[in-house]
């Protein structure tokens, strides 16, 4: 310690109550980071690493910090910005230094730091009395939200609401650190930035006052929540924590919206990825997704309520026919639709320009977007008179605009400090000073003039530069004309540089009015700013309708584009879909060449077993059904020639382990539990998604599964599904709930056609042999395999079709015996049945069968 440099000891100290942060610790006009940090980031964003009285180090430019802040930001980082806030004086040798905020991943503001389509979500989880509270806030946008489950739901309930708010921060009380069930829903989310906060800090006391301190009420009934409810306490932290990284109050957060899994339709963590409702399985990108298909908001405002509605389906038929209906007049009105749209694209997020000017941090660009797109909106309100859903009078809006344009200058400064902020005319004060600045160059110039004649130099100038400001320039030639009066500043090789007490004096007056130009601009802007603060709750209305019209605006855009169509909603357990089509295969085909299917469900029938080769188009029909459902409870138009939608409460859809291997999870268990929660949760009116459940086990095992998990839907669940599977063994279930549907497919000269048309029936063949013919697999290979499948086949099914069969066992045997000896080809008769017998399980064999085997080799080895 003996050591350290006084200004090292200050930043130990400083550092020392940020642990957890990178610490940019301003010197002069960069920011240094030193020991830990300097490594890490220097790492991380490849700076070079120096070194510092044996410290390592490095550094970036202050006035690029928001780029470098961005990218760790973007990394899960927080960092801490400490400046100088009083420079060295009199006795003192070091700058005084103060960490003035703190920037994490869930709290940034800056338009830098953010990403524009989503929301920027922090958010806190905490348990108490059996239950869990989850809340999360953007802060920069003001919504905040809360919800609750019981403690024992905690797995399914904590991913799911993780997974559709997909935080970018995530406070957590310490003794949820070792927490299992948490710990593996968490391994799932590795871009969260994840810290834990010691338990006291989730208080359910200390936050019902933070919170009603908040909202300025004495109690949260309001917002239906008690002095116990579980979404107190993390609400209230996020509160906490927000105050204390900005050292502000947050005016724009006047209220929490409480919500319940009974308010929306509930789609699981896993179903939302399976389907592929805004990310894929493949990168977690917005490609190939339900969104990409309606992924035409002009505003960011728009970007984010489009993403929000496809994760939270309406149950209420009322709510959802009046999107639908505004969605149609769009539709019928395609100029207004048009012109909406291109006028929307000019409008800026109010919504986080609002937020800035809340949290005072709105610079004078801001205010010049929020101005024009104010204008744009207003247009956009005359150009809908048509199509009438908005109340919001747009008098206000006008009036801000104008507020903005008399008083802010149309290409401002993004910063306080070096004027060039406010207009002409706007202030007396301002003007006085600006005539005395601009004035200044005609000052100058007399006295040039002045002093050129009292000393008879003529080509005397007066200039300027940033280190010695103003000075007379004399060149060599004329030294011996310089009067008493000017004072040498400066010799040069050229000539000399001179002031005088004039100069100074004239100097200093300008100087002076400079810098009360800058505090007076700085102040009116101040002013302008704390007015328009007075208009936030006005600003969050405007906002949250332009969102609202260009996310129904974008749905009557998707329904044009792809020829959707208006889903009747019906109340019943019905669900038609006539020629409907996947959103998202059919983008990505060639214009008519998705091939189009029905779905037909109701009460009596709601139990669809769809059978067909791999590569038949089973995947893409059991989630089309789904994710037509869903564009319908969104209140969007969808893929078909007409579709009347019975609202569902709850959608699932699990996919068997090893066709999910895009999530890394081929186990077995996942693929169960995920089927666990499915038969515990799903009721009667919700739709459920099965593709290959049963496929990560044995054959046998497998089969078993799924023939049981159908059994118990069909008779307990008795809801909507749709269950393919590989075990055409399945087909063989009998009830009248049940419809067999498979995917057709021609065979033709040798050739399999994938016709990808839904009928009834199943199919027995697999035509995996053509699958594998098709990927490639050399001749030899396929030759062989198709031996194999002729000749060997039934002895590894029969241990199945003794379960399951109808089939008597003469039958079975009149079979085996009508299999032909294979054909001469690579391998010779004794070749196969060797490996025949290698291959043949014995304990599953039959004695019937262990003799027939034999008396068929015998056949094949005499040559009969
Ligand atoms: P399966 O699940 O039966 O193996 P998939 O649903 O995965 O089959 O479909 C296989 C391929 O066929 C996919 O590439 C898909 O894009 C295409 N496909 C599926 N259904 C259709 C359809 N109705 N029209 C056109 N192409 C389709
Ligand atoms: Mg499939």
């Amino acid at each position: 310690m003996a050591e350290l440099t006084p200004m090292m000891l200050q930043y130990k100290s400083i550092k020392e109550h940020h642990p957890n942060e990178v610490l940019f610790f301003r010197l002069g006009d960069f920011y240094e980071m030193f020991g830990e940090d300097a490594l890490e980031v220097s790492r991380l964003l490849n700076l070079t690493l120096t070194h510092r009285a044996n410290q390592p180090m490095c550094g970036i430019p202050y006035h690029a910090a928001k780029i470098y802040i961005a990218r760790l930001l973007r990394l899960g980082k927080k960092i801490a910005i400490c400046e100088q806030t009083a420079m060295p004086q009199g006795t003192r040798t070091l700058a005084e230094r103060k960490v003035v905020e703190v920037i994490t991943p869930g709290t940034a503001v800056e338009e830098e730091y953010l990403e524009q389509s989503v929301h920027n979500y922090l958010a806190a989880l905490s348990c108490s009395r059996g239950k869990a509270g989850f809340a999360f806030i953007d802060v920069s946008t003001g919504d905040f939200s809360a919800t609750s489950w019981n403690l024992s739901d905690m797995a399914a309930e904590f991913s799911k609401e993780i997974g559709r708010c997909s935080p970018r921060e995530l406070l957590l009380p310490l003794s949820l650190k070792e927490q299992p069930v948490v710990q593996n829903v968490l391994s799932n989310y590795s871009t969260i930035s994840i810290s834990y906060y010691p338990d006291w800090h989730f208080s359910q006391e200390l936050s019902f006052k933070q919170l009603t301190q908040q909202f300025n009420t004495v109690n949260l009934r309001s917002f239906s929540l008690s002095e116990n409810s579980p979404e107190v306490p993390p609400a209230g932290f996020l509160l906490n924590y927000l105050e204390k990284n900005y050292n502000s109050t947050l005016p724009h957060i006047t209220g929490i919206h409480i919500y319940k899994d009974s308010d929306f339709v509930v789609i699981d963590d896993s179903s939302r990825r399976n389907l592929e409702i805004v990310s894929n399985l493949r990168d977690d990108s917005v490609q190939y997704t339900l969104l990409e298909s309606v992924n035409y908001a002009s505003t960011s405002m728009g970007k984010r309520l489009i993403r929000s509605w496809l994760l939270t389906p309406l149950k209420n038929k009322e709510k959802i026919d009046t999107r639908q209906n505004l969605v149609k007049d769009f539709v019928d009105n395609r100029d207004v639709l048009k012109r909406v749209r291109e006028l929307l694209s000019s409008v800026l997020d109010i919504e986080r320009l609002a937020g800035r000017i809340a949290m005072e941090r709105a610079h004078a660009k801001d205010l010049q977007a929020l101005r024009a797109s104010l204008e744009h909106w207003i247009e956009v309100r005359q150009v809908m008179e048509p199509i009438h859903y908005i109340t919001t009078d747009t008098e206000k809006a006008q009036k801000i605009a104008e507020i903005i344009s008399h008083s802010i200058v149309d290409d401002p400064s993004t910063v306080l400090t070096e004027g060039r902020l406010i207009k002409d005319g706007w202030s007396k004060d301002l003007d006085h000073l600006k005539t005395i600045q601009r004035d200044f160059n005609s000052i100058l110039d007399s006295y040039v003039e002045e002093e050129k004649a009292a000393t008879g130099i003529n080509n005397l100038k007066v200039r300027y530069n940033r280190i010695s400001g103003y000075y007379i320039e004399v060149s060599k030639g004329k030294l011996d004309s310089v009067p008493s009066h000017f004072i040498l500043k400066r010799a040069l090789v050229n000539g000399d540089r001179y002031t005088t007490e004039k100069l100074q004096e004239l100097e200093q007056e300008l100087s002076s009015a400079g810098i009360k130009i800058i505090e007076e601009e700085k102040k009116l802007f101040l002013e302008i700013r704390d007015k328009l603060a007075q208009e936030l709750s006005y600003l969050f209305q405007i906002a949250s309708e332009v969102a609202y019209t260009d996310a129904i605006a974008t749905f009557a855009h998707a329904a044009i584009q792809h020829n959707w169509i208006q889903p009747e909603i019906v109340e019943s357990g019905e669900l038609e879909i006539v020629k409907g089509r996947h959103p998202v295969v059919e983008m990505h085909l060639p214009s008519g060449e998705f091939v189009p299917n029905d779905a037909y469900f109701d009460e009596s029938k709601y139990f669809a077993l769809i059978t067909g080769p791999n590569m038949a188009g089973k995947s893409t029909y059991l989630r089309q059904t789904a994710l037509i459902t869903l564009l319908a409870q969104v209140g969007s138009f969808v893929p078909a020639e007409k579709a009347r939608i019975g609202i569902v409460d709850k959608i699932f859809c699990r996919v068997g382990a090893s066709d999910n291997l895009a999530r890394g999870e081929s186990t077995f268990l996942v693929e169960m539990t995920e089927t666990a929660h499915i038969l515990r949760s799903a009721t009667k009116n919700s739709l459920v998604i099965m593709d290959e459940v049963g496929r990560g086990t044995s054959t046998e095992d497998g089969l078993s599964i799924a023939w049981a998990v159908s059994e118990y839907i069909l008779n307990t669940l008795q809801c909507k599904t749709l269950f393919a599977t590989h075990y055409h063994e399945l087909t063989r279930m009998e009830h009248p709930a049940l419809v067999p549907l498979c995917l057709d497919v021609l065979e033709q000269e040798g050739q399999v056609i994938f016709l990808k048309k839904i009928k009834p029936g199943s199919v027995a063949n697999s035509y995996g042999i053509h699958v594998a013919q098709l990927a490639g697999l050399p001749a030899a290979v396929i030759q062989r395999a198709q031996e194999f499948l002729k000749h060997q086949v039934s002895s590894i099914l029969e241990p199945i079709e003794a379960d399951f069969s109808v089939k008597t066992e003469t039958e079975t045997a009149a079979k085996n015996t009508e299999i032909k000896p294979v054909a001469p080809g690579l391998f010779s008769d004794e070749e196969l049945i060797l490996d025949e017998i290698l291959s043949t399980d014995t304990n599953a064999l039959t004695p019937i069968e262990a003799l027939l085997c034999i008396s068929r080799w015998k056949k094949t080895l005499s040559g009969e």
